[in-house]
């Protein structure tokens, strides 16, 4: 298993539209494999592909405390969501920056697993706040963009302050 390169904001593959997930072969589970150890080795709870310069519809997740339950999601769909609930936010592609925005509460997604075989899943708490986090970064989104305009702008502040002094020193 290898450790990828995770790509920060703004990297544009992070704003691409992931293609759907046509072949389970062996590359498919190869990807899968490394991003789990990608995302385990940066402390992470959830990696989506296009964070390691993939646009293809997979992401990886594993919210629990001793690092022993992998989820693995590929195409994967919200087909209904219910309640409303705050939750704060950080990210791999985003570095150091935290911020509260609003989620559904509680989700049904239907995804494929690495086999093909396709699922559905249920899930509320922080698995539902994953899976929403990871699935937006599947259609080009990150939860910064999902910030209101006044806090998006102080983020905007906040990061070019934070990366551009750092590069020009
Ligand atoms: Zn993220």
């Amino acid at each position: 298993m290898a450790i990828l390169e995770i790509r920060i904001f703004p990297d544009p593959v992070l704003k691409e539209v992931s293609q759907e997930v046509s072949s389970f072969d062996s590359k498919l589970k190869k990807l899968l494999d490394d991003m789990y150890q990608t995302m385990l080795d940066a402390n992470g709870i959830g990696l989506a592909a296009p964070q390691v310069g993939v646009s293809h519809q997979i992401a990886v997740i594993d919210v629990s405390e001793e690092r022993n339950n992998k989820l693995e999601v590929i195409n994967p769909k919200i087909v209904w969501k219910d309640g409303d609930t705050p939750s704060e936010e950080g990210c791999l592609s985003i570095p150091e920056y935290r911020d509260t925005i609003r989620r559904s509460k509680e989700i049904i997604v239907e995804a494929y697993d690495r086999d093909g075989k396709e699922f559905e899943l249920k899930a509320d708490g922080l698995l539902a706040i994953c899976l929403q986090h990871e699935i937006d970064h599947l259609n080009g989104i990150l939860f910064t963009d999902r910030l209101s305009r006044l806090k998006r702008e102080l983020f905007k502040r906040w990061y070019s302050k934070r990366y551009t002094s750092e590069s020009g020193s």
